[in-house]
């Protein structure tokens, strides 16, 4: 028989009319043959609730009590779940997460699945009953309550889809599916009927917040297809799934990450080990680094530049005087008055013109681009915050994302495209470890290419359009891209492009660097790109940075990094290509399937 997993989310069970609505979807899923699972959160605002109460008794709570207390929030609501469906005539059982058998680790307030049981959940099921799981929670090895990080509903619902091979997982909440973007920003925003686990993921990361990013790591190591949709209404909401709404469609969505700060450090000695002395110091302080952007300087010293949120700025200042100081850097400066805009696609990993489409876009509207970085399905541009709201539009609309593709393939939004198979990609991983640890499922070297650097360019809107432009119209086809700030108004450019182009290339950006009056273009006429790609690379911090100290133990220098939700990308000589890649095939045997 089959399973359908059905998530509501707090605005969804917010009150007993909306929890009765909810058991009567259940009841009617049922009723066309399904088992159901319901995966519950906590009431309305209950979980911030409670957060306040706490914060009422003591600045400090104690993660394990803390979990205790947001634990119950759920129980609530699954007993009243499950009181509802018996008052609609039908039979329904609620289960907390130990009562199911959701093992955790013991890091409380943010515990990670490493098992779950279905014995119990399918002897209820096998009965006719409904089972109501609360979400968010497990148990650790000596029966402390855990939770899964708020949010963590959407990766308690995902995860019974995995275990339990279920045919899909209906992720109901108070929008009607995933946008191109935020349609509280942009009324223009469109409804996507279909997105791929990767495209959403990158989304997640860079401001678009419709689901927990873990869970859609879980839909996509286990291959569960996501169905989020509104629980007010019946019309189709968005699938997740592995392949994107149309394949040809260079991006998909755009988001805004608003209180962005920018931290460059300048003039780092550009030698193994120097970027990781800056990510150590930082990762001590507990704050994320989003952006990273390292650029080769034109002598013998490098810029390392990167974003995080604003309000970790002043923790990550202390991290980078003392970075700055210990290795010998020639300086650092910030700007607390950023925004980050990023687009993501499929379709660019494989379509060229894609990013100088988005920098002539933006440098029409006069909007100067601060730093960029590029993946394989990602482009990141940094802006001043007051006009990011207005780059956000200029990109949405440059990629005509209010206009549904053409190409849309037919069936997109009514269910899985693939036979669904997530029971036996679960037995298999999780037998062999924890459910959430991180998983590396490829190394690659990529060593056709050569880097070339422009540096202290005068910085001004356009610089970006202009300089790829050329290039492009020169018929050479760039790939990596990251751009910094250098000194006081001037940038700094680095790309790869492929070895053959490279004469090519320096003739033609030797001639652009005499025109904007910056000295001549540095190059390396062979590196290789190195790309470690996962499941966890954010959730598992640590990942750039055994990465770069790896790469650093045996000498190996890394002339460009770029990092995005999936990928970690570095640049280093060719010379060293087969080196580096064996180091990190050894660093992460452990993780790596
Ligand atoms: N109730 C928890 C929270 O508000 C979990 C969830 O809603 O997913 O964070
Ligand atoms: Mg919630």
């Amino acid at each position: 028989m089959s399973i359908i997993v059905q998530k509501f989310g707090g605005t969804s069970v917010a009150d007993s009319e909306k929890i009765l609505a909810a058991a009567r979807k259940a009841i009617r899923t049922q009723k066309k043959g399904h088992q159901v699972v319901m995966v519950v959160s906590a009431m309305g605002k209950n979980t911030d609730e409670l957060v306040r109460l706490a914060r009422e008794i003591t600045e400090e709570p104690a993660a394990r009590e803390m979990d205790m207390l947001l634990s119950t929030g759920e129980q609530v609501s699954v007993a009243l779940m499950a009181m509802a469906i018996h008052s609609l005539g039908h039979q329904a059982v609620s289960l907390t997460g130990a009562q199911i058998g959701i093992k955790t680790d013991s890091s409380h307030t943010k515990a990670r699945i490493q098992s779950i049981e279905t014995d119990r959940m399918r002897a209820v099921l096998d009965a006719g009953k409904i089972v109501i799981a609360a979400g968010f929670q497990g148990i650790d090895e000596d029966f402390n309550i855990t939770t899964l990080g708020r949010g963590g509903s959407d990766t308690t619902a995902v995860a019974l889809a995995a275990v339990l091979g279920a045919d899909a997982c209906e992720i109901y909440t108070d929008v009607d599916g995933v946008y191109t973007t935020d349609p509280r920003v942009l009324p223009e925003a469109r409804h996507v009927a279909r997105i791929s686990y990767d495209e959403m993921l990158e989304l997640a990361s860079v401001g678009a917040g419709v689901m927990h990013s873990r869970s859609i790591e879980f839909a996509k190591r286990f291959s569960v297809p996501v169905h989020v949709r509104s629980s007010f209404s019946d019309t189709p909401g968005t699938m997740i799934v592995a392949d994107p709404e149309a394949p040809d469609q260079p991006v998909c969505g755009a988001a805004m990450l608003k209180n962005e700060a920018r931290v460059t450090v300048l003039g780092v000695p550009d030698r193994p080990g120097a970027a990781i002395t800056v990510f150590s110091k930082i990762a001590a302080m507990n704050v994320t680094m989003d952006m990273i952007v390292q650029n080769v300087g034109a002598d013998g010293r490098a810029d390392i530049s990167f974003t995080v949120l604003r309000d970790d700025l002043p923790a990550t200042l202390k991290a980078v005087e003392d970075a700055t100081r210990e290795l010998g850097a020639e300086g650092f400066n910030c700007d607390g008055e950023v925004s980050k805009i990023s687009v993501v696609g499929m379709g660019m990993a494989t379509q060229t013109g894609v990013a100088d489409r988005m920098f002539r876009a933006l440098a029409e509207k006069g909007i100067n681009i601060l730093m960029i970085s590029t993946s394989q399905i990602k482009i990141s541009v940094l802006v001043t915050r007051d006009v990011a709201p207005e780059a956000l539009r200029t990109v949405h609309e440059i990629f005509g994302l209010e206009t549904e593709p053409a190409s849309l393939e037919a069936g997109g939004g009514d269910g899985p495209t693939e036979p669904h198979q997530a029971a036996a990609a679960a037995n298999a991983v999780a037998s062999i470890q924890g459910m959430e640890d991180l998983v590396i499922d490829e190394i690659t070297l990529d060593a056709s290419d050569a880097r070339i650097t422009l540096a202290g360019v005068p910085d001004r809107p356009g610089l970006a359009a202009r300089v790829f432009e050329e290039i492009a119209a020169g018929g050479i086809v760039v790939d990596m891209i990251v751009q910094s700030i250098g000194w006081e108004g001037h940038a700094n450019i680095s790309f790869t492009v492929p070895r053959k182009d490279l004469d090519k290339c320096i003739a033609l950006t030797t001639e652009l660097a005499s025109r904007l009056g910056c000295s001549a273009p540095t190059s390396s006429a062979a590196v290789a790109k190195l790309s470690v790609s996962g499941i966890g690379m954010r959730s598992h911090t640590g990942v750039a940075r055994r990465m770069f100290s790896s790469l650093a133990e045996v000498g190996i220098n890394v002339e460009m990094i770029s990092t995005s939700e999936v990928r970690v990308n570095v640049v280093v000589d060719a010379a060293q290509g087969e080196k580096a890649l064996a180091v990190l095939k050894k660093e992460f045997t452990d993780v790596t399937v």
